[in-house]
């Protein structure tokens, strides 16, 4: 599976540790009080798993999308939110690493990454464009070597706790809003002023309220491709990967808190088979259909970006269709695996207090489908079937 087995065997060791020894431990906590899981994500830095998707010749480990996800999964399996800030920060990590090719300043940000374990952030969501991540109102300003950014994001995932941010914009004043530049936010550039509330129902360890953002810093930080690039060829595929991976984390666990209710049924009662292990057995169907379809499409991944052409194929509509598919495919089916596991295990699923609670897992899969709204990215891909035959 991996080019460099060693390593990969590793980081994945490391993350299971901390998986069952932190995240696990603090998952209930920060879940009851909507806290970052600060425990989860400086364990993750003191394993160097940060730079995990960074080239190997750029100072990372240089893990394949296939790799990523199985961290992602892990982690999530313990703790949706801790698996969600992983897997938005490796977004942001792979946007850089892919995207800037002739640039000294990111060469060395990249470097920097792999030293320091910074968490990055992203801010896509802006006050008035309505969940569509490919366009925007505000616009970076250059002003010589300078670049001034001001932008009113209505939702952004753990700024407060970050080393720098990733923030879509205009290309400057002129541009009509598909015309987008992504810049690399430092903290120590920017000032945050919180302007909503982050009480959801899920997710709450993600910590994400609205924020206006107020920065400025050099232009170099500007990344030196147009967005709309990025976004195609990395930071869709990143998302939409990672995301289906750790959403199937949430609901293996769930389902694996199930199977050993079950077992445990069984054990009362030597020689019969409880019915609802008729119940498990369906649901571990849809579970490996889940599984098979972010595995399927992250190997298609891998193998794609590493022909020649592979970069141009992911601009494609075949691709985007792929994206689209998965996206709503895993979202859908991650709550519907975390209800049957609730259907088996009955009310000690619903009791807070048990062992076999399943609250916190049912209410983080349930923001999959609004992650990106479902019925946003089903309109896209309506549109693209219009001019596309070959389904
Ligand atoms: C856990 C979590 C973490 C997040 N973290 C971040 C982050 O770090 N940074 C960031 O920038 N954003 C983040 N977001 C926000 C995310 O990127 C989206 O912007 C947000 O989820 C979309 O919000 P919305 O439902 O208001 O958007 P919309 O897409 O506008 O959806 C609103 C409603 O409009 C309907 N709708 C929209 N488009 C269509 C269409 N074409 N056809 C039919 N119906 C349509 C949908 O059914 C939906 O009910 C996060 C979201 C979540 C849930």
């Amino acid at each position: 599976m991996s080019q460099h087995p060693t390593d990969f065997d590793a980081l994945l060791a490391a993350a299971r540790e901390i998986a069952t020894k932190v995240a696990a431990v603090h998952a209930a906590d920060v879940d009851a009080k909507g806290r970052f899981p600060t425990e989860t994500i400086n364990a993750l830095k003191a394993a160097k798993l940060m730079s995990a998707p960074i080239p190997k010749s750029l100072g990372g480990q240089g893990l394949s999308m296939k790799q990523l996800c199985t961290l992602c999964a892990t982690i999530s399996g313990a703790c949706g939110s801790s698996g969600m800030v992983l897997a938005m920060h490796y977004i942001q990590v792979a946007c850089i690493a892919f995207h800037t090719a002739d640039s000294a300043f990111f060469k060395q940000y990249l470097h920097e990454i792999a030293e320091t374990q910074p968490l990055l952030a992203s801010i896509t969501s802006e006050v008035g464009t309505f969940g569509d991540t490919r366009s925007s109102i505000c616009a970076v300003q250059r002003e010589g070597d300078r670049f001034v950014l001001n932008k009113q994001a209505t939702t952004g995932s753990y700024c407060a706790h970050a080393d720098a941010i990733l923030v879509t914009c205009r290309r400057d004043n002129d541009a009509p809003k598909s015309d987008q530049a992504l810049v690399l936010v430092r903290m120590s550039d920017c000032t945050l002023t919180q302007t909503t509330t982050w009480d959801t129902m899920g997710m709450r360890g993600t910590c994400s309220p609205g924020f206006d953002l107020v920065s400025s810093g050099p232009v170099e930080q500007i990344l030196p491709v147009p967005y709309a690039d990025i976004a195609a060829q990395t930071m869709v595929p990143y998302s939409h990967i990672l995301w289906a991976s750790l959403w199937w984390g949430i609901a293996a666990d769930a389902l694996g808190k199930a199977g050993s209710y079950v077992r445990g049924e069984a054990r009362k009662n030597p020689g019969t088979v409880p019915h609802t292990a008729t119940r498990l057995a369906e649901a571990s169907v849809q579970l490996q259909a889940m599984k098979h379809n972010w595995q399927a499409v992250a190997q298609d991944f891998d193998e794609t970006v590493a022909q020649p052409d592979g970069m141009e194929k992911l601009l494609g509509i075949s691709w985007g269709l792929k994206m689209n598919n998965l996206k709503i495919g895993t979202s859908d089916a991650a709550p519907q695996i975390v209800h049957r596991a609730l259907q088996i295990v009955g009310i000690m699923g619903y009791k807070n207090d048990s062992p076999y609670a399943l609250s916190r897992h049912y209410r983080d899969v349930l923001s999959a489908s609004l992650m990106i709204s479902n019925d946003r990215v089903a309109g896209k891909s309506a549109s693209m079937l219009l001019v596309y035959k070959d389904v």
